[in-house]
């Protein structure tokens, strides 16, 4: 008896539906189901449980249901009120729409379920609220709520062609298969909540959400931190590297070229490593030469190695009055003059090997700067090279230094 009065006065005070239930005067251990302020049921409170067991108050009505000729009259005015609408179950005054789509799985019978006990449900974890209508199955329920009160609940079949097929129960009508949006609830203020029945016990994985983050969430769609960053790891190759998670909530990046930073360097070599990836190479060192007569210096373009060495000289023949002296690791180079060893009836040159059955005579008074001018485009053999110089124009035709003299 006081369980009741307190299930009286706790229905009194967080009614939200239209369904308002309300203290029998006369009869204290009687409900009253308001529907619309037209109608009025009477009813005996009871107690169901959430499928996680938590107490739900439910009114047993105790009315007479509707005769066949009053169940067939509304099953014609709800089929011809909005469009889609078919009926598929009788009209019955012994249960609302909120027991039908939460309730209804676990009854004894059927009763009146008030809007304000359906937090109950999802309090207790027994329905899980879904963040979105995307992924919705047969089965979920969907909400109508206006104003922050709960005016409706259905029940999602199925999506068809653009419109969420629902069945639901209007009022002490019929059960009613219809689109979401066709039935009085569907105000043009109304919005959506969507809830899933939670069975099972929750198994959490990393999700990907974004480029930088993943969250533990199990498929039903709890979850079980906060947004947390990847745990990167790289797969690589000479030149790029790419980024997935770890932790495989299925994130992978598109390939970027490698970050390479100097980590050592050796006479020989440099090593470079990605600061993003770890990726690690060695690599000889990209030589840049600075000459000098006899010594050129030496740095690497890429990390700090520096060096300074004696030319590694090497010769090679030009033509019978020059050698070509120059370094084989800088671009050190001059033009120089054979050195002539006479072997037998041919002189030849200890440097550059060139060989000769005389020995050229340059023009004593030839001055350097001729020189270095026939000798910047040494003339293959029986062509003749031109240098012309303060008035004066010189040729080179197989080594031999010409003055070149106009005739009369
Ligand atoms: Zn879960
Ligand atoms: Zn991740
Ligand atoms: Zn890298
Ligand atoms: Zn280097
Ligand atoms: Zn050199
Ligand atoms: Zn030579």
């Amino acid at each position: 008896m006081k369980k009741l009065i307190f299930f009286i006065a706790f229905i009194l005070f967080t009614s939200l539906c239209i369904f308002s239930v309300q203290a029998q005067n006369s009869i204290g251990s009687d409900l009253i189901v308001s529907i619309e302020a037209t109608h009025e049921y009477y009813g005996i409170g009871t107690i169901l449980l959430t499928p996680r067991g938590t107490e739900v108050i439910a009114i047993e009505i105790s009315e007479n249901d509707w005769t066949d000729t009053e169940i067939s009259n509304q099953k014609e005015a709800a089929e011809s009120s909005y469009s889609g609408v078919t009926v598929i179950r009788d009209a019955s005054k012994k249960y609302n729409c909120h027991f039908y789509a939460w309730a209804e799985e676990y009854p004894r019978s059927f009763y009146w379920l008030n809007a304000s006990e359906i937090n109950n449900y999802i309090d207790d974890g027994s329905y899980i609220e879904l963040s979105s209508s995307t992924s919705l199955i047969e089965g979920d329920i969907i909400l109508y709520v206006d104003d922050n009160q709960i005016k409706h609940s259905a029940v999602f079949k199925e999506y068809n062609g653009g419109t969420y097929i629902v069945t639901s129960k209007w009022d002490d009508g019929p059960v009613c298969e219809h689109p979401r949006e066709s039935c009085r609830y569907a105000t043009s203020t109304v919005s959506y909540k969507y809830y899933r029945l939670h069975t099972h016990t929750c198994t959490y994985l990393f999700v990907y959400v974004s480029e930088t983050q993943h969250q533990l969430q199990c498929t039903c769609g709890n979850t079980a931190s906060g947004m947390l960053s990847h745990n990167f790891t790289y797969t690589y190759t000479d030149t790029t590297h790419t980024a997935s998670c770890s932790q495989n909530c299925g994130y992978v990046g598109t390939a970027e070229g490698h970050t390479f930073v100097v980590e050592e360097y050796s006479d020989n070599n440099h090593v470079l490593v990605c600061s993003t990836c770890g990726y690690t190479v060695v690599e000889a060192h990209d030589l840049d030469y600075t000459n000098e007569s006899t010594h050129h210096s030496i740095e690497c373009t890429v990390c700090d190695y520096t060096s300074a060495a004696v030319h590694a000289i090497l010769y090679a023949k030009v033509n019978v009055n020059y050698h070509n002296k120059y370094c084989g690791n800088c671009t050190y180079s001059v033009a120089e003059a054979h050195t002539w060893t006479q072997s037998g009836a041919l002189y030849s040159c200890g440097y550059c090997g060139q060989v000769s059955s005389f020995i050229p005579v340059v023009p004593a008074s030839l001055s350097a700067g001729v020189l270095s001018q026939l000798m910047a485009v040494p003339a293959a053999e029986g062509e003749i090279t031109v240098a012309f110089v303060d008035g004066v124009q010189y040729a080179m035709l197989d080594g031999q230094i010409y003055l070149v003299v106009e005739c009369e």
